[in-house]
C-alpha cells in the first residue's frame, strides 16, 4: 500500500496544485525524537545566540515574502494583499520574539532566611496544531515565542493548507536553526494531530480552530496534564450607537465581517446597532457591501476570495438553506463568481431572531445579521448572548459610554470606533468558549516555560 498523501486545492479554481505525504503516527514519534535531542541543545545555547538565529529567520522569510504570499493565495485562496501581510506578521512574530530570548526575566522575593528568586525553564517540546483559515500567521504565533523560550516546535499543519507551513520549515533551515528544532508535519487531525495530542514526549500543545475539535483535544491533555492553550471559534458583536459616526460606521463594517471571506475567528458577524439609527445604518450597508469586489484572489483589485473547501461552502449552506438562520428574516446578497471554486457571495440578514442559530453559532463564511437594540444595557445583553467571547468593536463618540460598554463585554480583544483586533505586540485569546490562555504581545513567551522557585539560605 503506498503511503497516504494530502492533496491540496486552489480554492478559487478547485485545481490540485500540491501533493503532500500525510504523517503518520509513527512519523510524530520520529519526529517528537529528533525535536527532544534539539531542543536539548537550543535551551543550552546562549540567550543572545538564540536570539540572533530568530533575526535571521525573521531576515530570511522577509526575503520570501511574495513567494510566500504566492504560495497562499493558491493554497488557501486569500487576496494577495491579505497574504502579504501574513507573510510580514510571520516575520514580526519571529523578529519581536526573539528580543524575548534575552528578556526572560524571573523575579527575587523577599523571604526570611535567605534569598528566593524564580527562573523560567522552557517547555521541551511543543506540538502546534494550526487552523487552515490563517496558515502563516497562526502557525508563527505559538512557533516564534515557543522556540524564543527555549522549546522545540512541531507544527501539524490543517489539512488543506500545509504549504506555507513547509516552505516556513525549509527558510528556517536555511536561516541556519538545527535540525530538528522546527519540523512539520502535514496530515489527518485524528491521526497526526492526535498523535500530537497523545504522545508523553509533547509537553504542551497550543491549538487553533474550533471548539468542538478543541474541547475534545482538552479532554484528551487533561489524562496527562499536558499544558495547553485553545484559541476557538468566535461570534463577535459590531455594536453601533446612535451618537457614533454611523457613516464611518457603516463604512467600515462590509470588511469586518468579508475580510478572508467570513473565516476569520474575530469577525464582527453580529452588527448590533441602536433602533433610532438602524434603517440609517442598513442604507448605507447594503451598497458598501455589494461594492465589495469578489473575484480571483490573485488580482490586487480583490477584496473577497472563496471559501477553503467545497467542505467549508456546504457547512455554510447548510447553516443558511437549513432553514436555521434566514427563517423570517430577509438576507440581502452581494454577487460571488459562478463555476469552479468554493464560491459563497457576501450576505446580510436582518429581521431574524436574536436566538436564531445563525444569530449565535458561528457560520465561519461571509454572512452577518444586523439585530436593533434599544439602549446600552440591551445592547450589553444582545452582544454577551453567545458562548463566545473572543472580539468586539463599540462604535460611539462618547468616551465614557465606549469606557462602560469595553468594560461589560465579556470578550478578550476589543476594538472601539475601529474593527483592529490582532497585533503581534498586545495579547490575544479569548473569554468563554473562544479559548484558554493568550498569545501574543509583550508576556507571549512565558506561555512556553515553567517557573521553578528556588530558595537559597543564608542562614550558616
Ligand atoms: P478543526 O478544528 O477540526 O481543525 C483545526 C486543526 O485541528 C486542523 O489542523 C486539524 O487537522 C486538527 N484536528 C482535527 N481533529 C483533530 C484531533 N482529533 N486531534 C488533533 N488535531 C485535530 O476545524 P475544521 O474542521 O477544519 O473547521 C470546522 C469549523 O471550525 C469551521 O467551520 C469553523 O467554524 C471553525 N474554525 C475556527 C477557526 C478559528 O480560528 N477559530 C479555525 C478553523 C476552523
Amino acid at each position: 500500500m503506498s503511503p497516504p498523501t494530502l492533496d491540496v486545492l486552489n480554492p478559487a479554481t478547485a485545481e490540485v496544485v500540491a501533493t503532500v505525504p500525510a504523517a503518520s503516527a509513527a512519523d510524530v514519534d520520529a519526529a517528537v525524537t529528533r525535536a527532544t535531542a534539539a531542543q536539548r541543545r537550543w535551551a543550552a545555547a546562549a540567550p543572545a545566540d538564540r536570539a540572533r538565529l530568530l533575526r535571521r529567520f525573521a531576515v530570511v522569510v522577509d526575503e520570501h515574502i511574495e513567494e510566500l504570499a504566492q504560495l497562499e493565495v493558491r493554497e488557501a485562496g486569500h487576496t494577495i494583499g491579505n497574504a502579504r501581510w501574513e507573510a510580514g506578521n510571520a516575520r514580526d512574530l519571529l523578529d519581536y520574539s526573539a528580543g524575548g530570548a534575552e528578556r526572560l526575566l524571573g523575579r527575587q522575593i523577599p523571604v526570611a532566611g535567605g534569598i528566593d528568586f524564580t527562573i523560567l525553564e522552557p517547555l521541551g517540546v511543543v506540538g502546534v496544531i494550526a487552523p487552515w483559515n490563517f496558515p502563516m500567521p497562526i502557525a508563527a504565533w505559538g512557533l516564534a515565542p515557543a522556540l524564543a523560550a527555549g522549546n522545540a516546535v512541531l507544527l501539524k499543519p490543517a489539512e488543506t493548507t500545509p504549504l506555507t507551513a513547509l516552505r516556513l520549515a525549509e527558510l528556517a533551515l536555511e536561516a541556519g536553526l538545527p535540525e530538528g528544532l522546527f519540523q512539520v508535519l502535514p496530515g489527518e487531525g485524528p491521526v497526526a494531530g492526535s498523535a500530537l495530542v497523545e504522545h508523553p514526549g509533547v509537553a504542551k500543545i497550543v491549538f487553533t480552530g474550533s471548539t468542538r475539535t478543541g474541547k475534545h483535544i482538552m479532554s484528551r491533555c487533561a489524562e496527562r496534564v499536558k499544558r495547553l492553550t485553545l484559541e476557538l471559534g468566535g461570534k463577535s458583536p459590531n455594536i453601533v450607537f446612535a451618537d457614533a459616526d454611523v457613516e464611518a460606521a457603516a463604512a467600515a463594517a462590509p470588511m469586518s465581517f468579508l475580510d478572508n471571506a467570513g473565516q476569520d475567528c474575530c469577525a464582527r458577524t453580529r452588527i448590533l446597532v441602536e433602533r433610532s439609527v438602524h434603517d440609517r445604518f442598513l442604507d448605507l450597508l447594503v451598497p458598501a457591501v455589494s461594492a465589495v469586489v469578489v473575484g480571483d484572489p490573485a488580482d490586487e483589485k480583490t477584496q473577497m476570495g472563496p471559501l477553503i473547501s467545497a467542505v467549508q461552502r456546504d457547512r455554510v449552506r447548510g447553516l443558511m438553506d437549513g432553514g436555521r438562520g434566514a427563517e423570517g428574516g430577509r438576507a440581502i446578497l452581494g454577487t460571488a463568481p459562478a463555476g469552479p471554486g468554493f464560491w459563497y457571495p457576501p450576505t446580510v440578514l436582518t429581521g431574524v431572531s436574536p436566538e436564531a442559530p445563525v444569530a449565535v453559532e458561528e457560520v465561519f463564511g461571509p454572512v452577518a445579521v444586523v439585530l436593533p437594540f434599544e439602549d446600552e444595557q440591551d445592547a450589553l445583553r444582545l452582544a454577551n448572548a453567545t458562548d463566545y467571547g473572543l472580539a468586539g468593536s463599540v462604535w460611539t463618540r462618547d468616551v465614557g459610554r465606549a469606557l462602560r460598554v469595553g468594560q461589560g463585554l465579556r470578550a478578550g480583544n476589543l476594538s472601539v470606533n475601529s474593527h483592529s483586533s490582532v497585533r503581534y505586540s498586545t495579547p490575544f485569546g479569548g473569554y468563554k468558549q473562544s479559548g484558554l490562555g493568550r498569545e501574543l504581545g509583550p508576556d507571549a513567551l512565558t506561555a512556553f516555560t515553567e517557573t521553578k522557585n528556588i530558595f537559597i539560605s543564608t542562614e550558616a
